[in-house]
């Protein structure tokens, strides 16, 4: 496998297909009585039984070893598929959804997240830790038993450029964050507003690219997840999160889950050098969930533009009359 750049959007591409050594169908690799593929790189919490553990992933996509040196063919710019890949199992019970999880389990959860980005962080190579989860099988999860991923690459997927970009822009011109000015907007406004724990704020973006797409921000700003700001209580965003799941469950039972947080600050020098002078006070952590609702496709909703049949405030109303409590 691959990265390839794209020389006009300057984005990268992997191209290749994964190694599968493992057995897809057969017993649940991520039960904890399966036979471990590789020994864990976290287990939370530390003493106890573990609930939460994390692996690198059986058939990655990016691979730790190596030199991820870009070399050019002619005009065009690639380099080997360096990077991490690991699994987030998030419980040892096969059957458990996430609906069914404590606040306290999630916080685990979380604590995972932030200690492996913190951790990969360390590594000067990588310049972008990614958190993810791909629930339902319109999602393409990869196997039912509850778990999230994260990859750590050489380069900063698009998305995260776009929104880095934007939002250090916005702070040069007003000398404001962005999300700050998004996060005072729609509490004004409440329209598009689904739910608030503590300091933890969900609500539908204005611009929605799907239909119940969610975003949940702390309203203290902070550009770093991993990061526990002074006062910050990660066990109300559990709460939010465990609430806003129990929404979507009854309405869109498949999305991703994505946790966008700043990219690595180590590396001093290289394209992104620019971005990162004003980052701590130009970016805001947050997490993005898309839902995958079946639509019958209209022809011109083609990749390039997104079409949203759902207004976000109808879906924000629809969202917070949905019970958060049904498991
Ligand atoms: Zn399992
Ligand atoms: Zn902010
Ligand atoms: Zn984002």
């Amino acid at each position: 496998m691959e990265l390839r750049k794209d020389p006009i959007t300057r984005s990268w591409v992997v191209v290749g297909q994964p190694e599968t050594d493992l057995e897809s169908s057969g017993p649940c690799p991520l039960c904890p009585d399966s036979p471990q593929w590789a020994s864990p790189l976290l287990t939370l919490p530390s003493q106890g039984p573990p609930q939460v553990r994390v692996f690198p992933h059986p058939h990655p996509i990016y691979r730790i070893e190596g030199d991820p040196d870009r070399t050019a063919e002619g005009i065009y710019d690639r380099m080997a598929g360096v990077g991490a890949h690991e699994i987030i199992i998030e419980t040892p019970d096969h059957s458990r959804s996430l609906t069914q999880f404590s606040d306290e389990d999630v916080e685990r959860v979380l604590e995972a997240y932030a200690l492996r980005i913190a951790d990969l962080k360390r590594d000067a190579r990588f310049k972008y830790v990614a958190v993810f989860k791909n629930q339902g099988t319109l999602a393409g999860e990869e196997w039912p038993h509850a778990n999230s991923q994260l990859t750590a690459t050489t380069f900063v997927p698009r998305r995260i450029l776009y929104e880095l970009r934007s939002s250090r822009e916005w702070y040069r011109e007003r000398d404001r964050c962005v999300f700050c000015d998004i996060l005072r907007q729609e509490v004004r406004q409440k329209s598009r507003l689904v739910d608030s724990v503590g300091d933890y704020l969900a609500f539908c973006p204005y611009a929605s690219r799907v239909p119940y797409e969610t975003w949940l921000i702390p309203r203290i700003h902070s550009h770093q997840f991993e990061t526990h700001s002074p006062g910050e209580n990660r066990g109300h965003l559990a709460a939010l999160l465990v609430r806003t799941w129990r929404r979507l469950a009854q309405i869109a039972p498949s999305y991703h889950m994505v946790v966008h947080t700043a990219p690595n600050t180590l590396q001093s020098k290289g394209e992104l050098s620019e971005y990162w002078r004003t980052i701590a006070g130009d970016y805001h952590w947050h997490i993005e969930i898309l839902p995958i609702v079946e639509t019958r496709s209209k022809s011109y909703s083609i990749k390039e533009v997104y079409f949203n049949a759902t207004l976000p405030e109808q879906a924000a109303e629809r969202l917070r009359q949905l019970d958060p409590d049904v498991k």
